[in-house]
């Protein structure tokens, strides 16, 4: 077996140096391979925030007033450093959240790209200007918006918080991250890559800890606008109490993604998509499909399935689940699901990788005649679990699909472009698929779901962030000596 490393306590950064946080509280922070403690994470009190605040703060008039095309300069540097630095970046992710190497790989690869995006930048934010009347010109420039904090759950440790972190930095503004108490650990070493690419101190700003953190930062005056990901449960907290204090607020939520499959539908391809996207990351992406309604006479793909699925083997082919937590829960939605007449295929219940035997590892299920109504249908299991629902025709999958608040992601796996048409069409989602398990927009396209999946104007990354992450100035002049010149001179 693997030995899994162990860290030194997790330190909040604050302008430009790690420092401890007081006298805080500390929570261990577990490897979900193998049950053990391999760090502390402090619960940083209100005044770790405050003190974050007028680090950021500090550092603001002259990062803000840096020219753009300077500012990204940093970026071009990091995505360097990201791709330099990818192997201990992947083994950071493995040792806090349990992904498998690739898919570690690949999110530090994602984060590459992001910063990519946010090198682009001064090349999109290129100002509108127009001559309005004879020698009266109209502009607009983009102005930062000031301090950003940016609040992250634990699935993606090094991707979602670089979600924010280029963007929002290349575009002027100063930023405190709060990463998720149960994955703290790679944070940390973006900010030391971010200050190797020659960041100034201050202008990135971590702050650790749980609730209380996260309420101080909603409550903070001296903090301008907040971007959150995580629960739907959290991200409504998060949205009332940062608006209620006047602050912009961007909060993704849960999901509960559902894709269609019609009979005529590609078998290999569909079969191994939908299996990648219910089993990768053990099902703990906001992306994941967790609900597939079959259409009609689809048998013969949910036979390629269970194969497939058989073939999977946890702890080599996909990771555990994030907590000891995690894994009970989502085992009592396929018992519950199974007393209530659903057919379990394939069951991970249980297992148990030979070695890693306080592993929080789930195996990937699969389970039939699901009916709309039971609670696995509806709820967020976030697990490598994926439900079937029978349907009679696409419409009937649509309306399945549509009576779920959520609204991340959705998909259908067709040969017939009219079907691919109607369901993108139909379905209440903000990002929608035709023959991909996982449909996420790459750069530039932006993410961002619908209905309780997003709260807040804008998308997280992309071209929609911009009008989030920045204020739009209007400038009219007008250098022209004749009087009465227009309308509104
Ligand atoms: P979570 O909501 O439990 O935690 C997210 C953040 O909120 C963490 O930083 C945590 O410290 C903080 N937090 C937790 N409870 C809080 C409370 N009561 N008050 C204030 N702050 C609190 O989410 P998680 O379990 O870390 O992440 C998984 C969830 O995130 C899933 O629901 C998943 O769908 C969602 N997610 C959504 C997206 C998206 O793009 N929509 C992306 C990734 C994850």
């Amino acid at each position: 077996m693997t030995a899994i490393s162990t860290y030194p306590d997790v330190r909040n950064y604050i302008g430009g140096a790690f420092v401890d946080a007081g006298d805080q509280k500390h929570l261990d922070v577990y490897s979900p391979i193998d049950g053990s403690v391999i760090s502390r994470v402090p619960l940083s009190a209100a005044e770790e925030v405050d003190r974050a605040v007028a680090a950021a703060k500090k550092a603001f008039p002259a990062w803000s007033a840096t020219p753009i095309k300077e500012r990204v300069q940093v970026f071009f540097r990091y995505k360097t450093l990201l791709e330099q630095n990818i192997d201990e970046l992947a083994r950071l992710v493995t040792a806090e959240n349990g992904k498998i190497d690739s898919e570690a790989r690949a999110e530090v690869l994602k984060s590459a790209e992001l910063t990519e995006f946010a090198c682009s930048l001064p090349q999109i934010t290129a100002g509108e200007v127009l001559e309005v009347s004879r020698g009266v010109e109209c502009r607009i420039e983009r102005y930062p918006v000031g301090i950003v904090a940016s609040i992250t759950p634990f699935n993606f440790p090094n991707m979602v918080p670089n979600w924010t972190i280029p963007n929002a930095l290349a575009l002027g503004n100063c930023m405190i991250l709060k990463p998720s108490e149960l994955v703290p650990l790679s944070a940390g070493r973006i900010a030391e890559l971010l200050r190797e690419a020659g960041l100034p101190d201050g202008v990135l700003n971590i702050v650790h800890g749980g609730q209380q953190t996260v309420e101080a930062i909603c409550d903070h005056p001296g903090i301008e606008a907040i971007t959150f990901v995580g629960s739907t449960k959290v991200a409504k907290i998060v949205y009332r109490r940062g608006t209620q204090n006047l602050k912009r607020v961007l909060a993704l939520g849960g999901a509960k993604n559902h894709l269609i499959v019609m009979p005529d539908a590609e078998p290999e391809m569909t079969s191994s998509n939908v299996v990648a996207s219910m089993a990768g990351c053990a099902g703990q992406r906001c992306m994941a499909a967790s609900v597939m309604k079959a259409v009609g006479k689809t048998d013969h793909i949910i036979d390629k399935m269970v194969n497939i699925v058989r073939s999977m083997v946890p702890g080599k082919h996909l990771g555990p689940v994030i907590s000891r937590e995690a894994k009970e829960k989502i085992e009592a939605y396929i018992t519950e699901a199974e007393q209530q007449g659903a057919k379990v295929l394939v069951d991970g219940r249980g297992y148990v990788v030979p070695g890693k035997e306080e592993g929080y590892y789930v195996g990937p299920t699969l389970i039939d005649h699901v009916k709309p109504e039971m609670r696995i249908a509806q709820e967020e299991v976030f697990g490598p679990v994926m439900v079937i629902i029978r349907a009679d025709n696409v419409d009937e999958a649509i309306r399945v699909q549509n009576r779920s608040p959520y609204g991340n992601a959705a998909s259908v796996f067709t040969e017939s472009g009219g079907i691919a048409r109607h369901v993108m069409e139909k379905a209440s989602a903000g990002m929608v698929g035709v023959n991909v398990g996982v449909p996420v927009p790459r750069e530039p396209f932006s993410f961002g779901g619908w209905n309780d999946s997003k709260f807040g104007a804008g998308d997280i990354t992309g071209r929609g962030s911009i009008e989030f992450l920045t204020k739009p100035k209007k400038m009219t002049t007008k250098w022209s000596k004749e009087a009465g010149v227009n309308w509104m001179s």
